[in-house]
């Protein structure tokens, strides 16, 4: 395939934009070459500005769970956008989405709607503070929680491929309030209780990671967290940002069967329009002004676009629930054809699969945590991503990264996949 046109407009980016680009991890660092700029999306696919259809296996980093460019998601924005695109005002769409939310997701009352997940985790981070009136929080190294301050201490995603986890910018004391811990390992939690049994407020996690690649969490361990929390009166949040109305109506709180404290959500949540949200029980949400002395305000929160976006996705996603079901059999399909042709190579592998996430290390221990994810042979990711891209697939840039599958790939394509791995095996 042939990207000229794709490298002149990174090049004319590099000279206005940092780096070319507006989130770090499109600007292809990890794997070389320049990146891919899109001239329009439909279904499962990419059309790029060189005129190169490619399947999308990103899907806007997870938002777009039905495809690109879904009908009635694309009515409703531009039907309410005959009718201003901004109040500062409430409209009665804010009440209906928050309801929707509401009745899909276990054990929430309220939810208040931000604009983006690092907006929805800096404030449930907040929110939990104040509730508990306590000040550290537990994080897992490579968990991404978005690019606020407290969160950039060994955050997986961008902040990983680019080698800088503890970014300049992060004061000290800021950091000493974040405890981190190792995904998958409850010993490694269970210190920072015994070392600061009444200090902890909340224990934040991806519950099934999506940031170092695709970790799920293994048996007992989230149950583990949940009991910390009860024992130590400290709140559990779940950063469900990736996994909310991605791995069931209800998220990893109905995949995985445990219950957490405060959700955040982003993502599938705006139907590919910038919004996040962060929900708890009416306890907790009490706290948050304006009921509450916990401030947190936006002027664009709750936008009519993006409330109208989200809105038409989880009504459909709620009356369609077997799309969940659906994507996870095509997931596994595609993870069980990956580890067939592999297999054939005898090249060292590990596929992580969750749901309709799904990662590939090329590593020969088992990917349980961000040890072990950064063990990946990277030279080999690069040629894998290149080659799948020039054979018309196009794959999260990085090794840190996970696969996103949406409701209009078909078994034509997943097939299509397939032969393309098996071709740029065969060119090893
Ligand atoms: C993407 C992501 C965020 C940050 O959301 P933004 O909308 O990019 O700010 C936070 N947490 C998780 C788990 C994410 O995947």
């Amino acid at each position: 395939m042939r990207y000229q046109r794709s490298s002149a407009l990174f090049q004319s980016a590099l000279k206005f934009i940092p780096g070319g680009v507006n989130s770090p991890v499109r600007a292809f660092k990890a794997v070389g070459g320049s990146p891919v700029f899109v001239q329009k999306a439909k279904g499962a696919y990419l059309y790029d500005v060189d005129g190169n259809q490619l399947i999308d296996y990103i899907s806007s980093w997870g938002p777009m769970i039905l495809g690109h460019a879904f009908e009635p998601v694309l009515e409703a924005v531009k039907d309410r956008a005959d009718r201003g695109t901004s109040y500062g005002m409430p409209t009665e769409l804010e009440t209906q989405i928050a309801e929707l939310v509401v009745q899909m997701v276990p054990n929430i009352d309220k939810v208040r709607m931000v604009n983006s997940g690092t907006e929805a985790c800096m404030s449930s981070v907040r929110l939990a503070r104040g509730y508990t009136g306590r000040e550290k929080i537990i994080k897992f190294a490579g968990c991404y929680h978005g690019h606020s301050d407290a969160f950039l201490i060994q955050a997986g995603s961008g902040a990983t491929t680019f080698g800088s986890p503890n970014s300049p910018g992060v004061t000290q004391g800021t950091a000493m309030d974040t405890l981190l811990a190792q995904f998958n390992d409850l010993e490694s939690v269970s210190l920072h209780f015994e070392k600061h049994p009444e200090k902890i407020a909340a224990i934040i996690i991806e519950p099934v990671a999506g940031n170092m690649g695709c970790i799920p969490p293994k048996a007992g361990f989230v149950e583990g967290l949940r009991k910390f929390c009860d024992e130590y009166q400290s709140l559990l949040i779940f950063d469900e940002v990736m996994t909310g109305f991605r791995l069931a109506k209800g998220g990893a709180q109905e995949a995985l069967g445990v219950k957490a404290d405060i959700m955040t959500y982003g993502k599938v949540l705006g139907g590919g329009l910038p919004v996040g949200a962060f929900a708890a029980r009416k306890e907790i949400m009490d706290h948050l002004a304006p009921d509450g002395p916990v401030y947190q305000a936006g002027t664009l929160s709750g936008n009519p676009l993006a409330m109208a976006a989200g809105f038409a996705m989880l009504t459909h996603l709620n009356d369609h629930a077997d799309i969940f079901e659906r994507l996870k059999i095509k997931t596994k399909v595609l993870a069980d054809g990956m580890a067939g042709e592999i297999d054939k190579k005898g090249i060292p592998y590990q596929i992580n699969q969750y749901g309709s996430m799904l990662s590939l290390h090329f590593t020969e221990k088992q990917v349980v945590n961000f040890e072990t994810a950064a063990l990946g042979n990277n030279d080999r990711f690069k040629q894998y991503f290149q080659g799948m891209l020039d054979r018309g697939v196009y794959l999260p840039p990085s090794a840190f990264e996970s696969c996103f599958l949406n409701d209009a790939l078909s078994e034509e394509d997943i097939d299509f996949t397939l032969s393309a791995l098996e071709n740029w095996l065969n060119s090893l």
